[in-house]
């Protein structure tokens, strides 16, 4: 599992488990994670990749850049570099090679100030990230992607064996309504051994093996229609559903969900997104389906599952 904090939102990420990056922004500071696959014979000095990150930071902020301080540290019990810098923002930057992976990563924090609260967030980054080792870690995730819109901020992520789970959320809030859209990114690894038999039948694997944790990560779903489409060349699933309740303050929602089992990598994907809006009477709620089924072929477009 890795934590962010509450106010960070995952702005970028890119790549697979070999070479990638992500970058995660909040208010007052931001930070990004670049790994690349390097062969043990293949590994270059951690002196000269630190070199290049700063040629290139210098080149970007068109300003040099004075090192404050750089010294070896222990990573995730990885011999490292860590920097110390100004550039735009203070930056504490930790470089290692991580020989398991096998891989060089770049783990950059920068803040306005560096005060408790700062130190505070690095400190938790640091402790609730996983470098390597029990096969599942937090690169895993990066085998696949999709993007979504910036109000989008993550909410959840979790990892455990065999299951890995992404929630974000975009909440809007205004006097006379409340509106929120939700996606559900979810998949279940060792499909095969996971769901012997219903991994070859997805309506029933939906049924039988999902529908009851569904509800408890989206409250009131439910599904009207069932058919068949293509999801980055795999057989997919699609169902939509709509629902209404309340009395005093009426609640209508969409919902839209794809699953589909990806051979590639033996997994199954369910992408479920939502969209609910709240309005005290006698105002009326109205989702525009039209948008929502466009937003929703849209997501789904960008998802790279393998
Ligand atoms: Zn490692
Ligand atoms: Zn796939």
């Amino acid at each position: 599992m890795f934590r962010i904090p509450q106010d960070a939102r995952l702005v970028s990420e890119g790549g697979n488990a070999k070479t990638g990056y992500m970058r995660i922004e909040a208010e007052n500071y931001f930070f990004e994670l670049k790994w690349e696959e390097a062969q043990p014979k293949k590994v270059k000095p951690l002196s000269e990749v630190v070199e290049a990150f700063i040629k290139r930071l210098e080149k970007e902020t068109k300003q040099k850049i004075p090192i404050r301080a750089k010294r070896v540290a222990k990573i995730f019990e990885h011999d490292g570099l860590f920097l110390s810098l100004r550039s735009n923002m203070e930056e504490r930057i930790f470089f290692w090679y991580c020989a398991e992976s096998p891989r060089v990563v770049i783990l950059r924090f920068a803040f306005k100030a560096i005060d408790t609260t700062s130190r505070t967030i690095m400190r938790q980054m640091l402790t609730s990230l996983k470098c390597h080792g029990e096969g599942i870690d937090v690169w895993t995730l990066f085998e696949s992607s999709f993007r979504a819109p910036p109000s989008f901020q993550l909410s959840e992520r979790k990892m455990v064996v065999g299951r890995t789970y992404l929630l974000l959320l975009d909440h809007k809030l205004t006097p006379f309504a409340e509106r929120k859209k939700e996606i559900v990114f979810e998949y279940f690894s060792m499909a095969n051994v996971q769901f012997e038999e219903e991994h070859k039948d997805l309506d029933r694997w939906v049924d039988k093996r999902y529908m009851k944790d569904l509800k408890k990560r989206c409250r009131g779903v439910k599904f009207q229609s069932s058919m068949q489409e293509k999801v980055n060349n795999h057989a997919a699933v699609i169902k939509k559903g709509a629902g209404r309740s309340g009395i005093l303050t009426r609640r209508s929602s969409s919902y839209s969900n794809a699953t589909w089992y990806c051979e590639d990598l033996n997994r199954i994907y369910s992408v479920t997104i939502s969209e609910h809006i709240a309005r005290p009477l006698p105002l009326k709620r109205k989702i525009d389906e039209g948008a929502f089924g466009d937003f929703f072929r849209g997501f789904v477009s960008t998802i790279k599952c393998h």
